[in-house]
């Protein structure tokens, strides 16, 4: 899942988008107003975690712009003021929900998760059985033919995505565009280096991979074939 995260102050920036990360997320970072305005409009972001105090162009006026733009991406609203008004005046202007600073860390994930199910990504089950895998999507641990194998927060984030779209084709740009960040290279073969490492982690060598790969067109995670 892919989430641009607004704010100005470098620190609070910085500090967010590594525990956003160590979750698996891919986070584009946005300092001000406009350079937001513009990635909303140029990457499908899966959530949009948005401060008020901004310069020049505060977050209420972003969020209406976004909107404006016919975006429904899913905008979770942070700001210091606490007063009724404020929060009216967030959700008014297109806001889907609103956090007081200072926040909880969990309570931003969950507000989050909370936001990306709505934003019509269907919430995993806790635990996910496919085939011969065994997913805790909560604490992020993968099971392999009963025995646990550690991924890496990217490993796993492409892992979650290709069993959201379990059966689906997805290509590496669609892949790219909800894994990786603003840093990805288009012209980087990263996408096949990582479903190679996961293939490594969750094949059974010699036997028929469960993630396929569809010439031309990008890959499949098989839901069906048992490869126990
Ligand atoms: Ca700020």
């Amino acid at each position: 899942m892919r989430v641009l995260l607004v704010e100005d102050e470098p620190t609070a920036a910085q500090v967010l988008a590594k525990g956003l990360r160590e979750q698996a997320y891919a986070v584009d970072v946005a300092s001000d107003g406009e350079t937001a305005i513009f990635l909303v409009g140029t990457t499908d972001y899966d959530a949009v975690i948005l401060d008020v105090m901004l310069p020049v162009k505060d977050g209420m006026a972003v969020c209406r712009t976004i909107r404006a733009s016919g975006s429904s991406v899913p905008i979770l609203m942070v700001t210091a003021r606490d007063a009724v008004e404020a929060r009216i005046e967030g959700l008014d202007c297109g806001a889907d929900d609103y956090l007081v600073k200072p926040f909880d860390f969990g309570e931003l994930l969950a507000r989050l998760r909370a936001l990306i199910r709505r934003g019509g990504h269907p919430m995993l089950p806790e635990r996910l059985s496919v085939g011969s895998l065994v997913l805790d999507t909560r604490s992020r641990r993968l099971w392999v033919r009963n025995r646990e194998v550690l991924l890496t927060a990217k490993e796993y984030a492409l892992l979650e995505y290709l069993v959201r779209r379990a059966g689906d084709v997805v290509g590496r740009a669609d892949i790219a565009e909800h894994v990786w960040d603003e840093h990805y290279d288009p012209l980087s073969n990263v996408v096949d280096v990582y479903v190679q490492r996961l293939r490594r982690k969750l094949d059974r060598p010699g036997s028929e991979s469960l993630i396929r790969t569809r010439r031309g067109e990008g890959y499949q995670l098989e839901l069906t074939r048992d490869s126990r």
